[in-house]
């Protein structure tokens, strides 16, 4: 078949008349075609099974095999090639029964060189349209298998993958699971795909979260890429985290989400090992080193350590570094028992907790002539059950906090109401306020800020982490705002049980 800008066209002319056949090749060769040429019809069909051609000029009325005969010998075995029909004015009806035998055209002799090329120039432009739509039909061909092989390779990816992975569409409907997948929730191997995710998934949590990302609220509006994780756990001693990821196409719309799902158990374990292991040893250092505080606080107020100014010095800063040792100490064992979720719940009075929180911190605040107060509504807060000691040291830390951070006559408001079915405590200071860029870390363990007003107030950088675990412990969460040198307002939401 005839490519584009490969080689010339091939043409035969198959006539008995041998003015017609040297006429013909006169004009092809002008036309920069390759002639050849045949004076009967078998020869004519002799030669393309020889050479390679695209174009026929078949004479109909020739002796001996006529040319009709031949034209249908062409259409079998050279159905590629196209035919021209040569005929006298007379036998314009056979011209007429070869078009329908698959003759592509015909001319009437005697005609015009004009006329033969112009007739030429149809049929060629016929083979090259030809080409042109096989090489489209096959490269679409070799699209689709590429396509088609590309498609199985990726899933057969997928389902090797040790972590697992569903494919969830916009509305939070399980399109794929990997075998990892079913296997880490539990699920039947051949379980089909197709249904909610939360048939597959009984975690309220995950699946909100999936369908939010599926849908593109996720939790970080107008990203590009949502996403967000999940720890949770199908069963007993059995944690895993899902990571949740938005797909777009490429005009950037949403088409879904995938979730990648791994084992923590281990870590988790780990974790466990490694709090158990820092709340024996800090439930082991508590006791000598209360005693060896008490003992420091009996000598410095003995008199004994009175008699050299050096010694009192010394004894004084000892003393100050156990207390700061014992906060430490108190601290991580909250920790531990916050992430063990140990302690005791029971209904535990608001009201006269909050009254007892401010009241621990009262002698730090009138030291430093700060103004304390706290503000309940006028009915009684409704009782909540929790561990009281838990709930205790979250307000006791930040207001234990806000006299911290507050220089000397500044004020410090507790606030508590109730609003949309939750406890709102805030706690307010007028003190150094926190830079924007700390307020989001100031919430992780050991975090402290570090500049030359906070320098010399000591801390152990774990109250805020104590506070945020508790609060989220209990269904609720904890909120900063702050401006630096003007002062924070902390705010714990908790929400309450329908009454
Ligand atoms: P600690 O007070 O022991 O350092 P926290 O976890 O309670 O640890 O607080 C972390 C950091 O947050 C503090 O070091 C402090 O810089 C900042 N911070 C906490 N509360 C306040 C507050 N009320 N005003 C200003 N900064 C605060």
């Amino acid at each position: 078949m005839l490519e584009a800008g490969k080689r010339p066209a091939a043409v035969l002319v198959v006539d008995d008349e041998k003015d017609i056949r040297d006429g013909c090749e006169r004009i092809l060769t002008r036309m920069d075609l390759m002639v050849a040429k045949a004076d009967h019809g078998l020869a004519g069909l002799e030669e393309l099974e020889r050479g390679r051609y695209d174009l026929v000029l078949l004479d109909l009325k020739m002796p001996g095999l006529d040319g009709l005969e031949v034209l249908k010998r062409i259409g079998l075995d050279h159905p590629e090639i196209l035919v021209v029909i040569i005929t006298g004015f007379a036998t314009i009806e056979t011209a007429i029964e070869a078009m329908k035998l698959g003759a592509y055209d015909f001319i009437s002799k005697p005609f015009r060189p004009d006329q033969l090329r112009l007739t030429v120039d149809r049929a060629l432009e016929k083979l090259r349209l030809q080409a042109q739509a096989q090489r489209l039909e096959e490269e679409k061909k070799r699209t689709l298998l590429d396509l088609s092989t590309q498609k199985s390779r990726t899933r057969a990816i997928i389902e090797a993958l040790p972590y697992g992975v569903a494919v969830t569409n916009t509305v939070g409907q399980v399109a794929l699971m990997n075998p990892a997948f079913n296997l880490l929730l539990g699920l039947d191997r051949d379980i089909p795909a197709g249904r909610p995710l939360s048939e597959y998934v009984n975690d309220r949590e995950l699946c909100r979260l999936v369908e939010e990302v599926s849908q593109g609220g996720g939790t970080r509006p107008g990203a590009e890429q949502e996403s967000a994780a999940v720890e949770f756990s199908p069963g007993r001693e059995n944690y895993l985290l899902a990571q949740c990821t938005r797909v777009l196409n490429e005009e950037g719309e949403g088409l879904g989400a995938v979730l990648v799902v791994t084992d923590i158990t281990q870590y988790k374990m780990l974790d466990r090992l490694k709090n158990e292991f820092l709340a024996k040893v800090s439930h082991e250092l508590r006791s000598p080193l209360s005693t060896i505080h008490l003992q420091l606080g009996l000598l410095l107020n003995d008199g004994i350590a009175a008699q050299s100014s050096k010694g009192q010095n010394l004894l004084s800063r000892a003393h100050e570094r156990t207390m700061g040792l014992i906060t430490m100490i108190r601290d991580l064992l909250d920790m531990s028992r916050i992430e063990a979720g140990a302690g005791e719940e029971r209904e535990v009075d608001l009201n006269g907790l909050l009254e007892a929180v401010v009241e621990s911190v009262r002698p730090q605040a009138d030291k430093k002539g700060q103004g304390l107060s706290l503000e309940l509504p006028e009915k009684p807060l409704p009782p909540l059950t929790c561990d009281p000691t838990s709930l205790e040291s979250v307000f006791t830390n930040l207001a234990a906090n806000a006299v911290n951070y507050t220089p000397e006559g500044g004020r410090i408001t507790v606030r508590a109401g109730l609003g949309e079915g939750r406890l709102k405590v805030e706690v307010a200071d007028t003190g150094l306020g926190i830079e924007p860029e700390h307020l989001e870390t100031i919430f992780e363990k050991f975090y402290r800020v570090k500049n030359e007003k906070t320098r010399y107030i000591t801390g152990t950088g774990l109250g805020l982490a104590i506070v945020k675990a508790t609060v989220e412990n209990l269904g609720g969460r904890v909120e900063v705002a702050s401006r630096p040198g003007e002062g924070s307002t902390f705010t714990v939401l908790i929400p309450l049980p329908e009454r």
